[in-house]
């Protein structure tokens, strides 16, 4: 008997043909599969065939068929763990499972695969050498406009996930927070009959898709922000900081306020505040224990 493992098997996002050959050989091979889905995975294995023996595995019942997949895997079974499209655990359970399996001393094994993250980042014409995956943005309030604050000042590439219902809101807020100008890709229906893949300013986009009614499945992907050098001669940076150290804001967080309202570098940021509330200590270098040493991303 080939010994256990947790087998990750990634599936079509659409196009039933995209499912790879060793992805087919390893679920017919399985003793047991997880499914999100059963009735769905049972369209998809017997468009190839396969009889399975499925079992669910949501995220309402992960916490439970980890301990199962544990189970499974201690009868020395190999077990296959499939999403309802694309690469389990991507915006999708699966991660408990992980957890538990690999804590238990079990291999797990990924079987690459179909992804809209991917097929979506490298068809976008934006940079694909570093890039941050957001998946679905928290919906309202200040989670959300963290993660649009950081998007608007990360230099990486951002992928999201969106739903047709809420992409012109996702847009707007984009635009607002990281420019009208900067670069998005809306990609859409990938890899199915309707496929389209749409390329504009966030400010375009946000009005081409303010009153369109959209369907199907989407995935934004939004160029990373160009930081600039403080120019040396511009008073702002200090004036900003300097009034923030003055409301014993701490450092840490008047170099963010820095980075973000004026657009400077991390490092720029970092060096300026150092040095003012190093002054203002009257002893330089106390801020940086506080502050901690530049992220370099
Ligand atoms: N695990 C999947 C993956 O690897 O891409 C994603 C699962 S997540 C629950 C579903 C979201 O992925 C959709 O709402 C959409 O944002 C994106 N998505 C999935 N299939 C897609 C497709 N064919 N075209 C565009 N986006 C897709």
């Amino acid at each position: 008997m080939a010994s256990p493992a947790l087998f990750l098997v990634s599936t079509p996002i659409g196009n039933l043909s995209d499912m790879t050959r060793r992805a087919v050989d390893v679920i017919r091979g399985a003793d047991v599969v997880f499914a999100e889905d059963t009735r769905r995975t049972g369209v998809l294995l017997r468009h190839y065939g396969i009889e399975a023996r499925l079992i669910s595995a949501h995220e309402h019942n992960e916490a439970a068929r980890a301990e199962l997949v544990v189970e499974l895997l201690g009868e020395g079974k190999r077990v296959a763990m499939v999403s309802d499209a694309g690469t389990p655990l991507l915006s999708d359970p699966g991660a408990r499972v992980v957890r538990s399996a690999l804590e238990a001393g079990y291999d797990v094994v990924p079987v690459p695969g179909p992804s809209a993250l991917l097929a979506a980042l490298v068809a976008s014409g934006i940079g694909a050498d570093r890039f941050t995956f957001y998946g679905f943005l928290p919906r309202k309030g200040g989670p959300r406009e963290e993660v649009l604050g950081e998007i608007a000042t990360s230099r990486h590439t951002a992928v999201i996930y969106e739903s047709p219902q809420r992409l012109g809101a996702l847009l707007g807020d984009l635009a607002r927070a990281a420019g009208a100008d900067r670069r998005v890709a809306v990609a859409r229906e990938l890899t199915k009959m309707h496929e389209e893949i749409v390329r504009l300013t966030l400010q375009e986009a946000a009005e081409a898709f303010r009153e369109r009614e959209v369907r199907g499945e989407i995935v934004v992907v939004v160029e990373g922000g160009v930081e600039t050098r403080a120019d040396p001669e511009d008073p702002a940076p200090r004036v900003m900081a300097e009034a923030l150290l003055a409301q014993n804001v701490a450092p840490s967080a008047v170099a963010k306020q820095l980075r973000e309202s004026l657009k400077i570098s991390r490092n720029d940021a970092y060096d300026l505040v150092q040095r003012l509330a190093g002054e203002a200590d009257g002893r330089s270098g106390a801020a940086a224990e506080q502050l901690g040493a530049p992220d370099p991303t």
